[in-house]
């Protein structure tokens, strides 16, 4: 039998994917690598799909850029000031948010958030363990315990109906990760915050401008927040804000972030700090180059989510690659990693990092997602530090121990891959060649094996 023969007519019907199938059975010019005869793996020593590279990150225009943050270190004004201000203004605007303020980076974000809502001390935390380290740690970082709620593999999110479980007097918050710029499931997150008497803090420090139903993430709870680092969509190599509708909220982050000196509150009986503070107050520079950036964001994003879709349609149908699930109520994702699920079992049982060795080789960057946070030694080693022990009965600390299983987000980690957002940036055409070396390495299973 000739598995490769049946695989393309089974794809070619299922996707309509004509050009691409119709020059790969033919070997017409356009797709000369996948014809026939040219289709051993690049890995093995073959011809790879791709030799174009993709676009770089970060992206800046030095015509127009430069000049902002030049003007910046010629004004000697380097603390922050009006340009970080003027960036606060204009990110609330194109998020629909009341207030933004600005720190130094998203970790300092999410914790000015969670400090600004008084969670610490005594409180539970409910978060997914499918995230960047910060989503967790921060939590702990201002004494409350984060209580995991697994992951569900279809979305790579936060699993909301598992989250009821998990709820006890000591709950204080949900932090729901749009990670990967894919929306949460915000209205059933929402509704379990309303029905429990919840504060809800957005880690959307990877969706910039994704949306539910026409509400942009981080505007969805009470406070979201972002990050700008290197990686981010919106960067200026480090950088971070919280974005808030409650003033007298965003009042509190705002002191919180400057040393706890008073920020439009009433007039303090005694002058002087009124709270116990940080400082995490973004720089003049960060906000110049952000100012750029953020010129660039809508049509980029725009781009990001069309060929997203594009590739889902086209990689859909191909066995053993299981495409994410959006929920219904996403009106746009950010894509900062473009995610799929693998079944190594229909790649005659190919490991994933084989498959992800090939992929490279036919041009194509990829990595294999996020590892069990909720394992890692940080977790433990935390609940069984000074501070911990100190500040949690046995008890609680034992709970939280024991909430800490999540056999979904365990197999949802040894099948997942991701697609960096910066090969979201190309054309269709670029698409193509995506799903053309996912195809490819499907019809070559067997020699990969
Ligand atoms: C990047 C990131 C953070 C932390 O942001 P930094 O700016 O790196 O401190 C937090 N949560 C998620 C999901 C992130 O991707």
């Amino acid at each position: 039998m000739k598995p490769s023969r049946l695989t393309r007519r089974q794809f070619v019907a299922a996707t309509s994917l004509g050009s691409l199938a119709a020059a790969a059975s033919q070997a017409g010019p356009a797709y000369g690598n996948l014809g026939q005869g040219a289709g051993k793996l690049a890995v093995l020593g073959g011809k790879p799909v791709r030799t174009k590279r993709f676009s770089g990150w970060p992206i800046w225009d030095k015509e127009n850029d430069e000049e902002q943050v030049v003007a910046v270190l010629r004004s000697g004004v380097w603390s922050r000031s009006r340009i970080v201000a003027e960036f606060e203004a204009k990110y609330a605007e194109l998020l629909g948010a009341k207030r933004c303020l600005a720190t130094t980076n998203g970790t300092m974000a999410l914790v000015t958030a969670l400090s600004a809502l008084g969670i610490g001390v005594g409180d539970e935390v409910l978060v997914g363990p499918y995230t960047f380290i910060a989503s967790v740690s921060t939590i702990f970082q201002v004494g409350a315990l984060p209580i995991m709620v697994d992951t569900d593999p279809e979305t790579f999110l936060v699993n909301p109906d598992r989250m009821e479980a998990k709820i006890t007097p000591n709950t204080k918050a949900i932090l729901p990760v749009h990670i990967y710029g894919l929306p949460a499931n915000m209205d059933k997150i929402n509704a379990i915050a309303k029905k429990h008497n919840l504060l809800v803090v957005e880690d959307a420090c990877q969706a910039w401008l994704a949306e539910w139903r026409g509400k942009k993430c981080g505007t969805l709870g009470n406070l979201g927040c972002f990050s700008f680092q290197n990686s981010k969509h919106l960067t200026c190599g480090e950088g971070g804000a919280v974005v808030g509708d409650d003033e007298a909220v965003m009042n509190r982050a705002f002191s919180y972030h400057d040393f706890g000196r008073p920020y439009n509150e009433p007039k303090p009986s005694a002058p002087g700090i009124v709270r116990l503070g940080t400082k995490c107050r973004m720089t003049e520079f960060q906000a110049a180059i952000l100012l750029a950036q953020m010129k660039r964001l809508e049509e980029q994003s725009n781009r990001r989510w069309e060929n997203a879709r594009y590739l889902t349609e086209k990689i859909r149908e191909i066995p053993g690659i299981v495409v994410h699930k959006l929920y219904d109520g996403v009106t746009r994702a950010a894509y900062h990693l473009y995610p799929f699920r693998y079944h190594a079992e229909k790649f005659g049982g190919v490991p994933r990092a084989k498959f992800l060795a090939a992929l490279r080789s036919e041009g194509v960057p990829c990595s294999g997602g996020y590892s069990p946070l909720n394992r890692q030694p940080f977790f433990e080693n935390t609940l069984n530090s000074q501070n911990f022990q100190r500040m949690y009965s046995r008890e609680q600390l034992d709970r939280c121990r024991e909430q800490n299983q999540c056999p979904d987000n365990d197999a949802l980690c040894t099948q997942a891959i991701g697609l960096p957002q910066n090969v979201l940036l190309g054309t269709k055409e670029d698409m193509d060649d995506i799903a053309r070396a996912i195809l490819k390495i499907y019809e070559n299973r067997a020699e990969l094996a």
